[in-house]
């Protein structure tokens, strides 16, 4: 049986210094019991890759809150790669169309995101380090947004055809995709190869559909979701094993 499991980045698996550090063990551990690893975050694909080399290893990256998959090439054999060895499925829509949205009724609502933020903003916002700051600004589909005066904007939006979701910090703005839909396309390609027994661990109402496609689903902290819970993420140990 194939062992799969997905893994919310910001307050799930990383804490709120964004060091890789901590998490280190944990992947190690996943890693021994023969877990295949599947980050799935509203972090663009720059940040996830910056985790996965960190622990070196080759994780399937759900990024921008499943606006698309990146699947490493080896451990998928897909048969399109780009510069960085990955095969990419794009969910989402293009970054562009995004931000044209959010620059229109960005006075209106005093919006502040990436797009209109400098890097020293970002990084006040945020909390991130430099350099994942300007990973982080290299965005693809989606928008994150950081402060407003008046959430008027969200129902209009909506009636635009985008979604805006809740994370554990920010809201996010993005395409008809969720962490759910992602997951289960990633979960139908290894059903191809075989039983698999997947796991979801996250910790904001984003994750809830991703949550949902699991066979077991582990909230970190006090989501209002019918499932395990746990304080930390050391403790899904106790019911790996
Ligand atoms: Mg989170």
């Amino acid at each position: 049986m194939t062992k799969l499991i997905f893994l919310d980045l910001d307050k799930t698996l990383i804490g709120e210094d964004y060091s890789p550090e901590p998490a280190r063990p944990i992947i190690e551990k996943l890693i021994s019991l023969g877990f295949h690893i599947a980050f799935n975050s509203s972090k663009t694909f720059k940040e996830q890759l910056y985790y996965a080399r960190e622990f070196g290893i080759d994780a399937i990256l759900i990024v921008e809150n499943g606006s698309a998959i990146y699947f490493p090439k080896n451990v998928m054999d897909g048969q399109n790669s780009d510069a960085e060895g990955f095969e990419r499925l794009k969910l989402g829509v293009d970054y562009g169309v995004v931000l044209r949205e959010l620059d229109r009724i960005a006075d209106r609502y005093c919006l502040k995101y990436y797009g209109n933020s400098m890097l020293e903003e970002v990084i006040g916002f945020t909390g991130l380090p430099e350099a994942l700051a300007r990973l982080a600004m290299q965005r693809e589909f989606s928008e994150t947004v950081f402060r407003y005066c008046s959430d008027g904007f969200v129902a209009g939006l909506e009636g635009r055809g985008f979604r805006v979701t809740r994370g554990s910090r920010f809201l996010t703005v993005t395409g008809q995709v969720d962490k759910g839909t992602a997951a289960r396309i990633v979960l139908e390609r290894f059903r191809q190869k075989g039983n698999v027994f997947s796991v979801a661990v996250g910790d904001g109402e984003n994750d809830i559909p991703m949550l949902e496609v699991a066979d077991l689903a582990i909230v970190v902290g006090d989501l209002d979701y019918d499932a395990v819970h746990v304080d930390k993420i050391e403790r899904i140990f106790e019911l790996l094993s």
